[in-house]
């Protein structure tokens, strides 16, 4: 008999357009792990209620993130695409979760002190218990790989907790999830004012988006922070001009990001040069996935049939997990 595929879970939420973070921390191992894997991928609309309490935008969102994903290379045909509400059961799995996740614990997470500051008006509970979600989305369907991004490295270990913490009390059910990339390490790709990373909702003009026209993404490249230029040969790099760097790492060739290293380590750099061979090279490479996207985006219709074949795939995985857990827990009385 074949052995049964390796099971992959991630998700992206669909609270603004994707851009460049998301694309090298998360899609592009999507896109390469549905060869090998049995993969879910969802569009996380249930956690950005959380943080996105007004709904207007969520359909076109929710189709926006579709689209990007496919026109990324991911095929639905291969994977579950699939929408996080349309699977009942991550709501029950999350029920039982939380019966398991310490307030202490929940308040201490690094991304719900930041939307605290950020959203003091709307700190709810879905927020305080988004780590608890994010493991009922990923353990739902026994996941062992989950390709994220730097920034969700604690979300993984509290949801190996969360799950560790379940199986000691009912017995095992579940593997331990582990962050993936296909690097040695998990992507941060760093925002264009050297502050931070790029992200969908905040720091808007310097995030390039999967979305971004040509002449957009040239004006934000060019107006990147650098600086007159090193002075003494080899000198360390300041985290913006890091920053530029990797951005070229992501895009461009060996040849043009080796001439940039000599020219830097010889103090002949000329950064203008450089942006604008970096804003070339970002423009080849974000051009065609706009295109493509733009025109799966306006077919509903196609849109629909993924999702509706996406969570049928879901349910499957979902339904066959929720029988065993049940029954570990002992919720079964005839
Ligand atoms: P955002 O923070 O932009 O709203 P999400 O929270 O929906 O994005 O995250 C979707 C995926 O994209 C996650 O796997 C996350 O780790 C990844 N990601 C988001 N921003 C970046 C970034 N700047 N660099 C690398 N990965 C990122």
């Amino acid at each position: 008999m074949e052995k049964r595929k390796e099971i992959v879970m991630s998700g992206i939420r669909p609270t603004g357009f994707l851009h460049l973070g998301n694309y090298f921390g998360a899609v592009r191992n999507y896109v390469r792990m549905q060869e090998d894997f049995e993969c879910y991928f969802m569009v996380a609309d249930l956690h950005s209620l959380t943080t996105h309490p007004d709904t207007k935008e969520l359909k076109a969102n929710v189709h926006r993130v579709l689209a990007e994903n496919i026109a990324c290379g991911l095929d639905p045909d291969k994977v579950a695409l699939y929408c996080q509400s349309h699977i009942y059961e991550t709501a029950e799995l999350y029920l039982y979760l939380n019966m398991l996740a310490y307030k202490g614990e929940l308040e201490k997470t690094v991304t719900f002190k930041d939307k605290v500051r950020q959203h003091p008006d709307n700190v709810n509970a879905g927020l305080l218990t988004y780590p608890v979600l994010q493991t009922a989305d990923i353990i739902l369907h026994r996941a062992l790989y989950v390709p994220v991004g730097k920034d969700q490295e604690q979300h993984l270990e509290m949801a190996r907790n969360f799950a560790n913490r379940f199986n000691h009390r009912y017995g095992d059910v579940f593997p331990e999830p582990q962050a993936f990339n296909y690097g040695s390490e998990l992507v941060k790709v760093p925002s264009l004012d050297g502050v931070g990373k790029m992200s969908k909702s905040e720091n808007q003009y310097a995030t390039l988006y999967l979305s971004d026209d040509d002449e957009l993404i040239r004006k934000k490249v060019m107006k990147a922070k650098t600086d007159s230029g090193p002075t003494v040969p080899g000198s360390p790099k300041p985290d913006y001009i890091e920053n530029i760097f990797l951005l070229m790492n992501l895009v461009s060739s060996e040849e043009v990001i080796k001439k940039f290293e000599e020219d830097y380590n010889q103090c002949t750099i000329r950064y203008g040069d450089m942006k604008k061979q970096l804003a070339e090279d970002m423009v080849n490479f974000i051009s065609p996935i706009r295109e493509k996207a733009e025109s799966i985006r306006n077919d509903e219709r196609y849109l629909q049939e993924v999702m509706e074949k996406g969570a049928a795939k879901a349910r499957i995985s979902a339904k066959a997990t929720m029988e065993l857990v049940r029954e570990a827990i002992g919720l079964k009385y005839f």
